[in-house]
């Protein structure tokens, strides 16, 4: 049995039932593989056992009132996965199907990303295995309430730093704070993507979505091509798809499909963004609602979905943006794509192609821009919300985007650079995994065995 092999079957053995967390090890030890042959110093300190192993994992009863009086219990979790290279960084997820597992994924991907930012962040993820959607404002109120007694104790601006992730959004993190505020009587950067009258930054809610659009937009120039007059494939509505395709059009590129969890949205002539933000953003509505005012769109609801993929990614584009959530990008979904003329896939969500869809990506050799370095965008402008606080600044929306800018170049240069190093140029799954492997494996090295 190979190294990685041995490593994933302890790792079934010790953490069971965790098939999302073996997904995103396998997908990176696999990567290392050169790594750790032409360097023996990183198997003689055992760096891979360490790396999988979260530092500490905080399981939480989260108890709650609803609106009929009636007691809910829900499961908070955070898990504080590496913490060599600055404070636990990492957003929390409110969903129905959170488990460990899938804040376990989270967390270790999120190692990863922030090494690639160049940043001084550890990776951190967390959430509770509840879903906002249906709740009242006060419901919602309540839940993170509660959440936050508990998590209070357990974060710090220069501990772990929480921020937004499906299901969390400025509205969760604005009573989050509220409650760690009156627990601790601190005015701390505890949280990112706060409000802009409370020391959020501006650019924040944006960073996800245009900096995945940045990446798309540096794979293609590496190409001798930009994203201008592209069509476009979006999946998802939510913050990461919104300012996906608000990017696009500055861009000149036509976004012509975005979806939910009750289906996909294809309109030929271009999502109309305006009202995207008010049926997603305001009134947290079905998609569906999209054809009261636009007839002529179409929608196919999720029953209608093809059995073996998604139906948003059977529409005819050249560039595709996975913005929703993992494993939303099926092998069949990545045939039918190169099919119809698709050639750069930038993803804003984290592990949104399956294994086999990847290995098709990489083998065809398209552009093909994964998670952790496409959507890191979003991590890096918190670390500069944290920066701002810890200075008692704000910088002008004009400021942040220029560093985002760098700060995404940066990312894809240090991807591209050591996927040629090791032998493999173009493939930037093996180089973001590399080059942020590095970084956080030479910190920890240098740390000694703690
Ligand atoms: P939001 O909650 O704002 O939006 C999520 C969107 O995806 C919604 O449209 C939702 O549909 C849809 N969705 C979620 N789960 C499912 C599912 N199981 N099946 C079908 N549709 C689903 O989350 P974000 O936009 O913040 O996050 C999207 C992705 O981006 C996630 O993978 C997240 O981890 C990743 N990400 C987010 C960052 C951020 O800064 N927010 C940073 C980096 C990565 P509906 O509207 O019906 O609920």
């Amino acid at each position: 049995m190979s190294y990685i092999h041995r490593t994933i079957a302890d790792l079934a053995r010790s953490s069971p039932a965790q098939a999302l967390f073996y997904q995103a090890v396998e997908e990176v030890l696999e990567s290392l593989e050169p790594l750790l042959e032409s360097d023996p110093i990183y198997r003689q300190n055992a760096i891979i056992e360490r790396i999988v192993e979260p530092e500490r994992q905080i399981l939480f009863r989260v108890p709650w009132v609803d609106d009929e009086g009636q007691v809910r219990v829900n499961k908070g979790y955070r898990m504080e996965f590496n913490s060599a290279l600055g404070p636990y960084k990492g957003g929390l997820r409110f969903h129905g199907s959170v488990n460990a597992g899938i804040i376990k994924f989270l967390g270790f991907e999120q190692i990863f990303k922030n090494a690639l930012t160049g940043l001084a962040i550890g990776g951190a993820k967390g959430g509770a295995n509840f879903d906002p959607k249906g709740r009242s404002d006060r419901e919602i109120m309540r839940f993170c309430q509660s959440f936050m007694t508990e998590l209070y104790r357990h974060i710090g601006p220069t501990i772990d730093v929480p921020a937004g992730d499906i299901g969390v959004g400025a509205r969760e993190i604005g009573y989050l704070f509220g409650q760690y505020k009156r627990l601790t009587r601190r005015y701390d950067g505890v949280l990112t993507g706060k409000g802009l009258l409370w020391g959020g930054s501006y650019g924040r809610r944006e960073a996800t979505g245009y900096g995945c659009v940045y990446f798309a937009q540096n794979m293609l120039l590496g190409r001798g091509e930009t994203i201008e007059g592209k069509t476009c494939l979006v999946s998802g509505a939510g913050n990461v798809a919104i300012y996906t395709i608000e990017k696009l059009y500055q861009f000149g590129a036509r976004p012509i499909t975005c979806s939910d969890s009750t289906g996909t949205l294809y309109d030929p002539h271009g999502i109309d963004l305006d009202a995207l933000k008010r049926i997603k953003e305001e009134q947290r509505l079905s998609l569906r609602e999209y054809l009261k005012e636009f007839p002529k769109a179409e929608f196919v609801p999720l029953e209608a979905y093809p059995e073996d993929g998604h139906a948003v990614w059977r529409f005819p584009g050249q560039v595709a943006f996975p913005c929703a959530t993992q494993n939303e990008l099926t092998e069949a979904d990545a045939r039918h794509l190169l099919a119809n003329g698709c050639s750069c896939v930038s993803e804003g969500a984290n592990m949104p192609s399956t294994p086999t869809a990847v290995e098709l990506f990489v083998r065809e050799r398209i552009l093909y821009g994964p998670g952790k370095a496409a959507n890191a965008g979003g991590v890096a402008t918190s670390q500069l919300e944290m920066s701002q606080n810890a200075g008692m600044q704000q910088w002008s929306f004009e400021q942040v985007d220029q560093r985002l800018q760098g700060i995404m170049l940066d990312i894809y240069r240090r991807c591209s650079e050591t996927a040629a190093e090791f032998g493999q140029p173009g493939n930037l799954v093996l180089g973001a995994n590399i080059a942020g492997f590095r970084r956080v494996a030479d910190a920890m090295l240098q740390q000694g065995v703690v």
